[in-house]
């Protein structure tokens, strides 16, 4: 199998662009499902405060064995932690669960804007790479609306990370991170599986391949340049979703999934998330 390619984010650190991601991975099995996805072949996990999986992720790093550089791990400063003073605190919890120095990147991860503090927060982010606590910093859900304010700083973030697959792909946010060269971290990157992708062109490319419908979308955001880790608590569908490396998507094809684009998000607004 070939191995998962790197990119280099805008402050020259380098991030693998396939990991895993554990929103909604329960607790309870959140050891038993990362040292899974580890075994796999996934160095790059990303977590968040509020998924209250940080200890279990922690838990199946340490047992892993495998060097701290190998790895690329990621997590978020929660809505109610925002501010100067308190997203420190909000990191330092977050490195204390995980049972790690630093993370890898470190994301804001909604722009709550009835509190409009996501300003004076990122502000206080640069001090947390500078001091080793993080290696990368970032936004979350930072869209059209949110970017422009944290540009605006003059601190540019290394990633986005926003809900992103075929039927929905943020399309006017897109040239601000171009020209930015903020690099696209999609969420949500199969459609959380509520979008019924395997009856849509995706099907049809998919058994064109001998590939499942997960697998040409994914392809379809590595051809993209996005950096992405979908989510399964089966192993079977973790190697199945590792399994991409094997085959390419024709130009065609990749219109043809673009096409898709019809502005149907399948979860919140960022206005919303407060
Ligand atoms: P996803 O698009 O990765 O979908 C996960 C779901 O797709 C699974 O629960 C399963 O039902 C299905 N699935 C996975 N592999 C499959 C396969 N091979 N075949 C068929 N179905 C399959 O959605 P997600 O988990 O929401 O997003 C991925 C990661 O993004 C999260 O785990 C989390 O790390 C991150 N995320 C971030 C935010 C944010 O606000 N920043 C929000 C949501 C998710």
């Amino acid at each position: 199998m070939m191995s998962v390619p790197t990119l280099t984010l805008n402050d020259g650190k380098t991030i693998p662009q396939l990991g895993f991601g554990v929103f909604k991975v329960d607790p309870a099995e959140t050891e038993r499902i990362v040292t899974d996805a580890l075994e796999v072949g996934y160095r790059h996990i990303d977590t968040a405060a509020v998924y209250g999986n940080e200890e279990g992720v922690g838990r199946a790093l340490k047992n892993s064995g495998i060097a701290r550089d190998e790895l690329f791990i990621t997590t978020k400063l929660w809505n109610d932690r925002q501010g100067a003073a308190e997203s420190r605190r909000a990191l330092e919890e977050s490195l204390g669960k995980l049972g790690l120095d630093y993370v890898d990147l470190y994301l804001i991860h909604w722009p709550a804007p009835a509190q409009n503090k996501a300003v004076e927060t990122w502000e206080a982010f640069p001090s947390y790479r500078d001091e080793g606590l993080t290696r990368s910093i970032g936004v979350s859900n930072f869209d059209y609306r949110y970017l422009p304010a944290i540009l605006e700083t003059g601190i540019i973030p290394a990633v986005n990370q926003i809900e992103l697959h075929p039927q929905f792909q943020e399309i006017e946010t897109r040239p601000l991170l171009a020209e930015n060269d903020i690099k696209i971290e999609a969420w949500g990157p199969l459609g959380q599986g509520s979008v019924d992708y395997a009856s849509t062109v995706i099907g049809e490319i998919a058994a064109a391949h001998g590939k499942s419908w997960a697998q040409v979308i994914i392809r379809w955001h590595l051809q993209r340049g996005h950096i992405l880790f979908p989510k399964s608590n089966s192993r079977e569908r973790m190697a199945q979703n590792f399994d991409v490396f094997d085959f390419e998507l024709t130009d065609v094809q990749m219109a043809s999934i673009d096409a898709l684009e019809n502005g149907g998000r399948v979860s919140a607004d960022p206005a919303e998330v407060n």
